[in-house]
């Protein structure tokens, strides 16, 4: 066995993880979707406890992030950082011994299928299409998925382990799922903290084997109103579920959603094949649209509305929410 680096000696220590669980950890490697405030905090739990991440998210830091996303500070939300970006330095300045993949994107069928193999995937999204586009990955896998969800003061947990209890897709019929959004009704950040720690420590549970030990049920907690329920879904299975049941996946499908309407947000994505983002800064200056450079992505005003374009070809158009209207302003920006 390999000794255990001093760092890890409190949670090596632990009578649950030991030296042996330690090592485990050491060779696990976790994808964890979405550096929102879920997961700024779950990845800064597993990153100090020694699990390695494969990071994605299709956003970038604003001011209003800061109340609640504990990775990132000011200066990331005035230079308007990609997420993943920042999250990647932060992390890889917390503890340089793990194994950090981080990624600039909108997380689609395309952009899973050929990913390495991981241990679990991590829900840190905020939208019900993504989740269930990681629970049949999961599920197709043959690896645990943990859905996670929080708004206002109110948050959820359920591990979906595959072939043992109903999928997120079976729960979808009982679960309050869509509605709220963190920006319609405000969300605290101990809620947060709440809900990505019970995220890390089954991360723990089942990365060090124990699996006799994780939480079967399907949390919900309301931290402002004092309420908690733990609630056993084991009979939820629904049979003709097309995710577990049938193993027919129905989200992994390819190139889904051209263009979404980002969660509660005013802001729709668009995507565009390009080469590159210099041809287009060019092209938008041609027409006299003066546009902004970061190593990241290009940002310029069209109509009143602000517009920031990623490499990997996704548009994000502020201040609409028809998703019609986005994609014509953005043909005539990259047609122009
Ligand atoms: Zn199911």
């Amino acid at each position: 066995m390999t000794r255990i680096p001093e760092r890890y000696a409190r949670q090596a220590r632990f009578h649950g993880i030991g030296a042996e669980g330690q090592n485990e950890l050491a060779m696990k490697r976790v994808l964890l979707v979405g550096l929102g405030a879920l997961g700024a905090a779950v990845s800064d739990q597993l990153v100090r406890a020694g699990v390695s991440l494969i990071l994605v998210d299709r956003d970038y830091v604003e001011m209003t992030n800061l109340q609640r996303q504990t990775l990132y500070a000011e200066q990331d939300a005035l230079a308007e950082t990609p997420k993943a970006i920042a999250a990647f330095e932060r992390l890889k300045a917390i503890n340089s011994d793990v194994d950090l993949n981080t990624h600039i994107a909108d997380v689609s069928w395309d952009w899973l299928r050929p990913l390495p193999h991981v241990d679990m995937v991590l829900d840190a999204t905020d939208n019900v299409d993504t989740r269930l586009l990681l629970n049949d990955f999961a599920l197709e896998r043959g690896i645990p998925f943990l859905f996670a969800s929080c708004v206002g003061a109110y948050g959820m947990n359920y591990t979906v382990m595959p072939g043992q209890a109903p999928c997120l897709r079976c729960l979808m019929r009982h679960l309050p799922l869509a509605g709220q959004t963190c920006a319609s009704a405000g969300v605290v950040a101990p809620i947060v903290q709440h809900v990505a720690s019970r995220q890390a420590v089954e991360t723990l549970k089942y990365l060090t084997g124990r699996h006799e030990k994780m939480e079967r049920r399907l949390l919900i907690e309301d931290m402002w109103e004092n309420q908690s329920q733990r609630l056993d879904v084991a009979r939820l299975v629904d049979v003709s579920c097309k995710s577990c049941q049938q193993h027919e996946y129905p989200s992994l499908v390819p190139n889904r959603q051209q263009t979404a309407l980002l969660c509660g947000r005013d802001v729709v994505q668009v995507r565009r094949p390009i080469e590159g983002l210099e041809p287009i800064a060019n092209q938008l200056e041609r027409a006299d649209v003066s546009v902004k450079r970061t190593p990241f992505m290009l940002e310029w005003r069209w109509r009143n509305h602000r517009m920031l374009l990623f490499k990997d070809g996704r548009v994000l158009v502020h201040g609409v929410d028809d998703t019609h209207v986005a994609a014509a302003m953005v043909d005539e920006c990259l047609g122009a």
